[in-house]
């Protein structure tokens, strides 16, 4: 169990993925105004161009306490208008109301600010934002948090945050409407909350907004990785009071909004959250945060995970070799290769173990390299390799965007087999979230095909991933054929 990162535990910080932050200032192959790319992010193509204020957005009108003329705070305002207006639109619509707007506004600075808001320091509430039922006030850090959002993963990231707490606020005004009791769980109107902000961004995306324009991929990256960023540390429990999930189940949230939009999200209960909820407590054999030293013993066992898991498939299974990470004349992915002339997965283990090891949260909170990101980061990588093989054994295509989205899909559903009592290797808490913060590294070849092109948006990586670990390997075949 980590520290307790202040009251709300809304967030963290991490420079863990890099992939959002450097496209969306407009370097590399983002960069291209109005270019799209193969496959679809929940219907819609996908695009890429700079994300962030329009030239043309309107000022807001808007009064906000303590504002000042900060490129964050001036992000955070657009955004509570944009926001605003999206609720004003939706909310007549999909729940017959009209949308009150919020009455209270700040921006703060935890290190100067001395003032009690909604019972709480304002000291006390650095690098969070929040918002007060009883004041109906929505408040953010402008000094900690919102510039290390922005300089980690673009301007998107503070979009996210304030349209989340919007979310609460919308919340507040449906009540029942959305299932809200005095006794609703903190999980639940996280997730419903996320969820809110998916439907949101949905609607940004289709051009629908005044203020902001977001790419489906380099754009929602910036929002998948800082609900990464955001996510409970492994080994809290889904019960536990303050619970607000995992990253797993955070970027669930956001994509069933994406998808489904703001009527779905106002069905997310007890019930249905408990069902499909992936964040539990370490198990009493997890040692040392849950992560292993990754020596050919670990990947003994990880060949033995693998093999079960795809017994099955009716391929012949590859072999995992430490042999350098590439293939000789054919493909190098490393530090984990699949070799089509050998049925062989080539492994380096020290690159392995670079990826593998414990992530340092407090590294990550400060916005610096956590120095690894977990043992099941590695472990997926080479899952990946090994179902090249099996994919290539039953005759399916295993170089282009459809084998990795495939691919990606294979691991979620070996993920989930391998997750059986009385197996050597099975998931421990936090793992399906360190699987996640790889899938969406520059050089991962989770959702990549045998020479490692890997799909180029980040929402179909997550998506498929998280679609094979719910519902097993044949909805892989079924929807990435
Ligand atoms: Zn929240």
């Amino acid at each position: 169990m980590g520290k307790n990162w202040g009251r709300g535990a809304l967030l963290a910080l991490a420079a863990v993925l890099t992939l959002s932050a450097c496209s969306g200032k407009g370097e590399g192959p983002g960069a291209d105004e109005n270019k799209t790319s193969e496959g679809n992010v929940a219907g819609l193509p996908v695009t890429h161009f700079e994300s962030g204020l329009k030239d043309d957005a309107p000022a807001p009108n808007l009064n906000v306490k303590n504002a000042t003329d900060s490129v964050e705070d001036k992000i955070a305002i657009a955004s509570i208008a944009d926001v605003s207006d999206y609720w004003t639109q939706e909310m007549p619509v999909h729940f017959g109301q009209q949308f009150e707007p919020v009455k209270q506004l700040q921006s703060y600075d935890p290190t100067t600010d001395r003032e009690e808001v909604c019972g709480a320091s304002l000291k006390e509430a650095a690098m969070n934002a929040f918002f007060c039922p009883p004041e109906d006030l929505v408040a953010w850090d402008r000094k900690q948090l919102l510039p290390l959002l922005n300089e980690e993963f673009g301007p998107m990231a503070i979009v996210t945050v304030l349209g989340h707490e919007f979310g609460h606020a919308v919340q507040y005004r449906l009540a029942e409407k959305a299932g809200m009791t005095k006794n609703t769980s903190t999980l639940v109107k996280e997730q419903q909350a996320d969820c809110f902000t998916g439907g949101y961004f949905r609607w940004m995306a289709e051009e629908k907004s005044k203020y902001f324009r977001v790419s489906t991929s380099e754009g929602i990256n910036q929002v998948l990785a800082s609900l990464y960023m955001i996510r409970d540390q492994a080994g809290q429990s889904a019960k536990d009071k303050s619970a607000h999930g995992t990253a797993f189940d955070r970027t669930f949230a956001f994509q069933l909004g994406f998808e489904k939009g703001a009527k779905e999200c106002a069905g997310i209960n007890q019930q249905n959250v408990d069902a499909r909820i992936t964040e539990r407590p370490f198990d009493k054999q997890d040692k040392g945060e849950g992560d292993t030293k990754i020596d050919m013993k670990a990947i003994g066992h990880l060949q033995e995970s693998l093999d079960k898991a795809f017994g099955n498939a009716g391929a012949q299974p590859p072999k995992i070799v430490d042999e350098g990470g590439s293939c000789p004349g054919g493909p190098a992915t490393p530090p984990a290769s699949y070799c089509p002339d050998t049925n062989t997965v080539s492994i380096d283990l020290q690159g392995l173990n670079a990826i593998g090891r414990t992530g340092d949260r407090k590294a990550e909170f400060e916005g610096e390299d956590p120095g690894g990101l977990g043992d099941f980061a590695a472990f997926a990588e080479v899952a990946s390799r090994y179902t090249q093989g099996i994919q290539k054994g039953v005759g399916a295509s295993i170089d282009n965007a459809n084998a990795g989205l495939r691919t990606s899909c294979l691991v979620g559903a070996w993920a989930a087999e391998s997750n059986k009592p009385g197996a050597n290797l099975r998931l421990s808490s936090g793992d399906l979230d360190e699987a996640i913060a790889e899938l969406l590294q520059p050089k991962s070849v989770i959702a990549a095909d045998v020479n490692g092109k890997q799909v180029e948006n980040g929402f179909e990586r997550v998506e498929s991933l998280r679609r094979g670990y719910l519902e097993g390997s044949g909805v892989c075949t079924q929807n990435y054929g």
